[in-house]
């Protein structure tokens, strides 16, 4: 059985690997069947000569070694050398450190043939091997292909190899996973046939095919789940939600009291989002639009909309919008308040720091239905937090919010008043639309990334290591000078012993003396919320100019006099992050500048795609080829699914699993409906 315990027989081994292996959450010997291979070493081919090397990865290559030699190096290193010949006489090297018995191990076989195993660089034209591996058994030609596992705690990855073996009769236990349809349509191997395929390949084939079926099955487990949550919740939810028809001629007359016309994308979004409104289900819709896009605005037409509109039908509807900061939902408000006028549609803000009166007052006039409109944080989903008659909830930087805090949200809605709202999500997070299919299953999602044609572009410069500073320095001064601000950021709040970089705090001792007599202040992680908020406050009012600051903080407001962002240690952002921060700055009415000033020889071709585009999402697939989206996007790990063989990097194949899995349950539903 595949969950039999592994224990000292079943392996052949002591109690402290078993214990190991348990440190490493591995006890059954399922756990260790699903501990795949992490790469191969092939030793089927055998090359001869070093012109049919492949660069890219391991070779395994028969040599002649003419000499091998130790020498020890100034810094103390123990460093051996040999001198390897192919079959058409020419040379290469190879070194290794620390290889103490090395060189008397491998005396015997000077002037004899030896294999020797791993990738290969071209250094000054001559092929160089660092640290390979060694067999003189020449027997041991055309062997086989070698599964290379994980280091598991301190289990070599041969461990691990010689101990599959004993597992092989278990894996005929294994049932299969994927639908007979599926199965044939990719022609894929049976479940079984993967498992023994991946832990003992016979050749390359054998990888291939087991990889394939296991990458698609991984990513068919999540999909599945995603989408069946969608159609259940699609189907429960079905008639539970307020139906508001569209009024095109009411849309214009909103539209016409903005101050600036909408871009054709926000028109779509806003069509979609009204559309939605209509269904008989609740709306569950996702703007993922780079920064400065213009969000608010779409999702503050149609609360109009919708307020007005059912007002018709009904009764007036009550909307929620959230935001993830006090200073952004103070923002929105702000913002707001003049079109909502407009229409005779009232409004409060509650936020954390409102007083316990005021507080009481609010909550009981959205009880009663007094107010249309509220905006406010996360001190809005509370016990005893009653609305009258809510049926939209806007929520603002959602990724913000985790899907956890997401559906809290909504299971409070809906054990409140058994009603599910219309939602509408945003976030600036511009996460590849297949990877946010992933995340953020249950949601419609409208991605975009395209600015008004009148919005200046912003520059950007990465600074060089040859670059006078002072000259960025005295332009800025320049820009306060025609009262504009600026932002600061720096990585980290306190000076670390080990790493010598300097800081928050002493970036802004240097700004202070720089920029006399305009306002320098900072503003950093460790501050108090309210602290937070003044010194925002004061920003936004021109009373700083420089804002000095840590990352820590998420500058989500809008300053619109603030054209300026100057990043230090740019290299230990990523470049989505360094997008976001610039998003600050890039208003509409002035030029605006962001300036990178990474540490010396980090200019590097990575951050100089900053310069190169503004586009979030085509650094974002920069910041994707570097690291895993869990890392990139600051997401948890437990949100992010751990994969062991695909890749969620993988668009293509998840856009296909996607599309087999929602035809299955369309089929269902027509199978159902007839
Ligand atoms: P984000 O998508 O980052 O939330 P905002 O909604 O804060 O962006 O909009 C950024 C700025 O652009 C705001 O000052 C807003 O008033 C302005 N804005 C939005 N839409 C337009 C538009 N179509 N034309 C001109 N300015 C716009
Ligand atoms: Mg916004």
């Amino acid at each position: 059985m595949l969950s039999t315990k592994l224990t000292k027989s079943i392996l052949h081994t002591t109690d402290n690997y078993i214990k190991w292996l348990e440190k490493a959450w591995i006890s059954t010997v399922w756990d260790l069947l699903r501990q795949f291979p992490r790469e191969y070493d092939d030793r089927t081919s055998v090359l001869d000569t070093f012109s049919l090397i492949n660069i890219k990865e391991k070779n395994t290559i028969l040599v002649k070694l003419l000499s091998i030699t130790s020498q020890k190096t100034a810094n103390n290193k123990l460093l051996t050398k040999a001198v390897l010949e192919d079959k058409n006489w020419f040379l290469a090297e190879a070194v290794w450190f620390n290889r103490k018995f090395l060189t008397t191990q491998l005396q015997p076989y000077v002037q004899k043939k030896i294999i020797v195993t791993w990738k290969v660089k071209y250094a000054y034209w001559k092929v160089s091997f660092t640290s390979p591996e060694t067999e003189t058994s020449l027997s041991k030609i055309g062997w086989e292909i070698v599964p290379v596992y994980s280091d598991l705690n301190y289990i070599p990855t041969k461990w691990t190899w010689s101990k599959m073996d004993l597992l092989k009769k278990y894996i005929s236990d294994i049932t299969e996973n994927l639908p007979e349809n599926i199965l044939e349509k990719y022609s894929f191997i049976s479940r079984k046939e993967a498992y023994y395929k991946v832990h003992f390949p016979k050749n390359k084939n054998d990888i291939e095919q087991a990889k394939y079926r296991l990458a698609y099955e991984e990513l068919y487990e999540i999909n599945y789940s995603a989408i069946a949550k969608k159609y259940e919740k699609f189907e429960a939810t079905t008639w539970k939600s307020l139906q508001v028809p569209m009024n095109a001629e009411f849309v214009k007359e909103i539209l016409a009291k903005l101050p600036f016309p909408l871009t054709n994308h926000q028109k779509i979004v806003l069509f979609q989002t009204l559309k939605d409104m209509e269904k008989s289900h609740g709306m569950q819709r996702l703007l993922e639009w780079d920064v400065g896009t213009g969000k608010t605005v779409v999702a503050q037409v149609a609360a109009i909309h919708a307020i007005m509109e059912s007002a018709k039908i009904d009764e007036k509807i009550q909307v929620v919008i959230m935001a993830p900061t006090e200073i952004l939902a103070r923002q929105h408000f702000e913002w707001m308040q003049e079109l909502f006028w407009d229409f005779g549609i009232s409004s409060h803000l509650l936020v954390g720091s409102v007083t316990k009166k005021q507080k009481d007052a609010i909550k009981t006039d959205m009880k009663n239905g007094n107010v249309d409109v509220i905006i406010g944080t996360h001190a809005l989903v509370q016990e005893d937090v009653l609305f009258h008659n809510l049926w939209f909830v806007v929520i603002d930087e959602q990724h913000r919010f985790w899907v956890k805090q997401r559906e809290v949200l909504e299971s409070w809605l809906w054990n409140r008043s058994g009603k599910i709202p219309h939602s509408l999500n945003m976030t600036a997070t511009p996460i590849p639309r297949t990877l946010a299919l992933t995340l953020y299953w249950d949601q419609d999602l409208s991605v975009i990334s395209e600015y008004p044609k009148w919005r200046k572009d912003i520059y950007t410069k990465v600074a060089r290591d040859w670059w006078p500073r002072e000259e960025v320095e005295r332009f800025i001064r320049n820009q306060l000078e025609q009262w504009r601000q600026a932002f600061w950021i720096s990585p980290l709040v306190e000076e670390s012993e080990k790493m010598d970089l300097a800081n928050a705090i002493s970036t802004y001792e240097t700004l202070v003396e720089l920029f006399a007599p305009f306002k320098v202040w900072l503003l950093h992680g460790k501050m108090k919320a309210r602290e937070k908020d003044e010194v925002m406050k004061a920003f936004s009012e021109n009373k700083i100019q420089v804002l000095s600051s840590t990352s820590v903080v998420e500058v989500w407001v809008n300053v619109p006099n603030s054209t300026i962002m100057c990043i230090e240690w740019a290299e230990r952002f990523w470049l989505s992050q360094l997008h976001q921060f610039r998003g600050r700055v890039w208003r509409w009415k002035y030029q605006s500048y962001c300036y990178l000033f990474p540490t010396k020889g980090n200019s590097t071709d990575r951050l100089k795609a900053m310069e190169r585009t503004n586009n979030g999402f085509e650094l974002a697939e920069i910041d994707l080829e570097i690291r895993w989206p869990g890392e990139v996007y600051g997401l948890r790990q437990s949100w992010v699914p751990d994969l062991k063989v695909a890749d969620l990097r993988d668009l293509e194949l998840i856009s296909q699993i996607r599309v087999d899995i929602e035809e299955m349950f369309e089929d269902k539903k027509q199978e159902m409906q007839a």
